[in-house]
């Protein structure tokens, strides 16, 4: 495997080594490969060969994260006082010093982008463009339009309608597909030399799921015996609830129960789905995590019509 870690993806790298542009916007669900490629682009831009051949001291240091001309923005809870509701942003302060009065960012964009860079060009990665609010999208698009040091631009998102059309009127748009199957298959025999198909199934496409996936086996396990305990007695199911309230992870779990009504009608999943959804949003906004699941559990069994 390459050090960039790209399952997958021929298509899309073939595209991202012909096509010049200083700014991309790469598009496709989440944990399909988008950070790999954006790394991938950093290397094709300062790679010793020119190829992002993976082995020449520039494209290891991409590989590791330690690329001096690489800067990384991703979002950050910001939590308002008060009524302690949460929403991930890229605020405004980390774009340009100017902006940023409490000093809460060693690095912003704008100024970093000033210096001139160690090897051939400096590149921002924005994870998760849409939580660029206009503020920040303002103060970016100046260096954006007009790079100093022919900088480059890779704008990582799930859902293009979300991204500022400031910001993706200015990018080469690249939508990043699920990996097909067999691929998934090969490169799961090449990480661990057996076949999960369970865990395949799961992964529908998204490499990231094989690089977590030992997390993700545990949540598929524990998801599992919720609904064993679900279509058990009630007593059952509000241990089995309670039981992954203890170890409840919001990257994995939600996906995971989903999965595990997968085989159910429909209609059983609707239910479930929205039973779900209600049981997210209170723990978001800080309800009693143990009444929130003995609801979800309550919730469940109603969807699987065991009253
Ligand atoms: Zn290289």
């Amino acid at each position: 495997m390459n050090p960039f870690q790209i399952i997958g993806h021929q298509q899309v790298m073939h595209t991202l080594r012909t096509q010049s542009a200083h700014a991309f916007l790469l598009l496709g669900p989440q944990r399909v490969g988008r950070k790999a490629l954006a790394h991938f682009i950093a290397a094709l831009a300062n790679c010793a060969h020119g190829t992002a051949c993976g082995s020449c001291p520039s494209c290891l240091a991409i590989a590791r994260d330690t690329h001096t001309d690489v800067m990384f923005v991703a979002p950050k809870s910001e939590t308002s006082t008060g009524k302690q509701a949460r929403r991930k942003i890229i605020p405004v302060k980390v774009i340009t010093e100017r902006r940023d009065e409490g000093h809460d960012y060693d690095q912003h964009v704008v100024e970093w982008l000033q210096i001139a860079p160690h090897t051939r060009r400096k590149v921002v990665i924005f994870d998760g463009a849409e939580h660029l609010n206009a503020e920040a999208a303002n103060a970016l698009l100046k260096t954006l339009e007009e790079p100093p040091h022919r900088a480059m631009f890779v704008f990582i998102a799930e859902d293009q309608q979300l991204v500022l059309p400031t910001i993706m009127s200015r990018c080469a748009r690249i939508f990043v597909p699920p990996v097909p199957e067999a691929e998934m298959h090969q490169a799961l025999l090449h990480l661990e030399n057996q076949i999960d198909p369970d865990l395949l199934a799961f992964a529908a496409g998204r490499p990231g799921v094989l690089f977590e996936r030992e997390t993700v086996r545990e949540a598929l396990v524990q998801a599992r015996e919720l609904v064993q305990g679900l279509e058990s007695s009630m007593l059952d199911a509000l241990s089995a609830a309670e039981k992954l309230e203890k170890s409840f992870n919001p990257e994995w779990h939600p996906e995971a129960l989903l999965f595990a009504f997968r085989h159910h009608p429909l209609s059983v999943r609707a239910r479930a789905d929205q039973a779900l959804s209600e049981a997210l949003e209170r723990l978001e906004q800080y309800a009693n995590p143990a009444l929130v699941f003995q609801v979800l559990a309550l919730k469940l069994r109603e969807a699987l019509g065991r009253v």
